[in-house]
């Protein structure tokens, strides 16, 4: 059964609300300024992040694709098997994607990765990850000019829009057995289109990145290293919040002491990324969203956390 796109709970509603009056008037009254900053969350780790000058997308993964079981039994998409070639959703992307200036993605994995090629072709974006991702993205065609390979420690400067780059780790998934070193560089062959399977993480990343009004550190995963972290002080984080999390210890303490309180959290990653935009996300907000609420109202009383909703503009006002 398809419901609405928007789950209810009731704190859920209440943050919907509160977050309806604080910033989302005023997205829908005026168009994009100069001193707001516009964050749009294409689920999984996916964000779309504009000022009046940049547009930066996060882990685009806009595909949604049904694949490796976990789908909903009223979506009638084919189910791909991690062996099989899972095609872009060409169509819903063009809907949500017209301009990019840069994509930053986190790490290789296909429900980061995934819609990548295609959006990087469309758009011209640079691209900024690691070298594997960069492997990816060059076997699909993508020319070097707008490939930038990073290990972790970079700090760029562009116009505009700067970007640091940080060695991160991978969610502790499979009750932390996952482990996963391979790599890809200019040497391993790569025929494009890749299999799902194919889309290795390939390291992961994090980035602080600085607007004109607001510096946004990002998560892909639910992990981090809390050394890297040090000193890094955003106005927003987009923490990663599922389930794995909750294998480490002290997770939510740690990464909210570490990043200096943040005056706003955004939670990501923790929604069905095998459902299509509409399908209720309930069980995400629940198991995941409701719980973190209820630990950074503990833990971090002056932080303000905001849920997103699929494909509803957040826009925040000069701190
Ligand atoms: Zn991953």
């Amino acid at each position: 059964m398809i419901s609405s796109p928007r789950p209810f709970s009731f704190a859920y509603a209440l943050f919907s609300l509160l977050l309806a009056c604080a910033v989302l008037l005023p997205a829908q009254l005026f168009a994009q300024q100069e001193d707001s900053l516009s964050l749009t969350y294409l689920g999984a780790a996916g964000w779309k992040i504009m000022d009046g000058s940049v547009v930066v997308l996060i882990d685009p993964y806009i595909s949604r694709v049904k694949y490796g079981g976990g789908g909903h039994p009223d979506d009638d998409r084919p189910d791909y098997a991690r062996d099989e070639i899972a095609p872009s959703d060409t169509a819903l992307i063009d809907t949500l994607v017209d301009k990019a200036d840069f994509i930053l993605v986190h790490h290789g994995h296909f429900d980061h990765l995934g819609d990548v090629p295609y959006i990087a072709r469309k758009t011209g974006a640079k691209v900024i990850g690691t070298e594997t991702t960069i492997m990816i993205l060059r076997a699909y065609g993508i020319p070097d000019e707008q490939l930038y390979a990073v290990g972790g420690g970079e700090d760029y400067q562009f116009d505009s829009f700067s970007i640091r780059v940080l060695p991160s780790i991978h969610s502790a998934l499979n009750e932390k057995h996952y482990f996963d070193t391979r790599r890809y560089d200019r040497f391993t062959e790569l025929n494009a289109p890749l299999r799902i399977e194919q889309f290795i993480e390939g390291g992961s990343l994090m980035f602080l990145a600085r607007f004109a009004t607001h510096e946004v550190l990002t998560m892909g995963s639910m992990n981090f290293v809390e050394r890297e972290l040090e000193g890094i002080h955003p106005d927003i984080l987009l923490a990663g919040v599922n389930g794995s999390r909750l294998g480490l210890f002290d997770y939510d303490a740690r990464l909210i002491r570490v990043t200096g309180n943040p005056p706003i959290v955004i939670p990501t990653h923790w929604d069905n990324f095998r459902l299509p935009y509409g399908y209720s996300q309930e069980g995400g907000v629940e198991r995941n969203l409701v719980p973190f609420v209820d630990t950074l109202a503990e833990i971090a009383p002056e932080t303000r956390v905001i849920l997103p909703v699929h494909l509803e503009p957040i826009v925040l006002h000069r701190p």
